[in-house]
């Protein structure tokens, strides 16, 4: 009797074993396909504007072009080669985050000098297109947050306003806090993101539309680093649009 008695209980416990080994197993199987995803889109990123510069490189060294032609080109692989830069600082950055080695410097900040500071650096880009920025912020609003990064994270997102607008559009900022939470809204009237692409806007290198954001010298890579620095304020980002509408993104920051 004892010795069924232990082997039902012997089963039952291999089988939840086995149902354990078998979810881990599925689980590493996921994870090994996003890294080789993941790979195959940083080798496909890099691979771009490397072929750029090689050929380039090769039509600027040829004696039979201008000078005008020559610094045309090299131009061009300057551009590539800062591109690559990027790419590889931003995913250094995203990987120290999420190896846990990055820690958010947190002080008391007045959120109207940040707001200050992102609309000067942002001002020279928006007018090349007329594009108006407004601010609306609660007066002597501050809040215990990493400054450099939050600025950051606002300086993309006004970026992809800016580059998905046209010209003579609007970006709006609204800033207000309650007892628990900061909030920050970014608005844009520009061509807005489809339905089907919202749930995946976050993720590394995911874009609505390749050629078009190739054109505009994205990384693919801002909504993923947002995403990142507002979690390790254990905050929210969220995002709304409709296309042709704009889309609107929407920062809660606990306080
Ligand atoms: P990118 O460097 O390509 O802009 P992001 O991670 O910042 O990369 O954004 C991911 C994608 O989300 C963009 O390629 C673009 O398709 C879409 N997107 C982001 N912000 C906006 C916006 N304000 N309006 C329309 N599309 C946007």
């Amino acid at each position: 009797n004892l010795s069924v008695e232990l082997d039902l209980h012997t089963n039952d416990e291999i089988n939840e074993l086995a149902t354990s080994i078998q979810r881990l197993a599925n689980e590493l199987n996921f994870m090994k396909k996003e890294r080789n995803e993941f790979l195959a889109s940083v080798a496909h990123e890099l691979r771009t504007p490397l072929t750029f510069i090689r050929g380039y490189a090769d039509i600027a060294t040829r004696a039979s072009i201008s000078e005008e032609e020559r610094t045309k080109y090299l131009h061009i692989i300057t551009e590539e080669a800062d591109h690559i830069t990027k790419l590889v600082e931003e995913l250094m950055l995203l990987a120290q985050m999420e190896q846990h080695n990055f820690h958010i410097q947190k002080q008391i900040t007045s959120i109207e000098s940040l707001l200050s500071n992102v609309y000067e650096k942002t001002l020279p880009t928006l007018l090349e297109k007329n594009i108006k920025l407004t601010i609306n912020c609660e007066e002597d609003l501050t809040a215990n947050i990493d400054k450099i990064r939050i600025e950051q994270v606002l300086f993309n997102l006004i970026m992809n306003s800016f580059k998905y607008s046209s010209s003579n559009s609007f970006i709006q900022i609204t800033v207000s806090s309650s007892d628990q939470n900061l909030q920050l809204v970014i608005k844009d009237y520009g061509d807005g993101i489809p339905q089907e692409d919202l749930p995946h806007i976050f993720k590394r290198f995911y874009r609505v539309d390749k050629s078009r954001t190739r054109s505009k010298g994205g990384t693919g890579l801002g909504l993923a680093i947002a995403y990142d620095i507002i979690n390790l304020h254990n905050g929210t980002i969220s995002v709304g649009s409709e296309v042709g509408q704009g889309a609107i993104f929407t920062i809660i920051i606990p306080l």
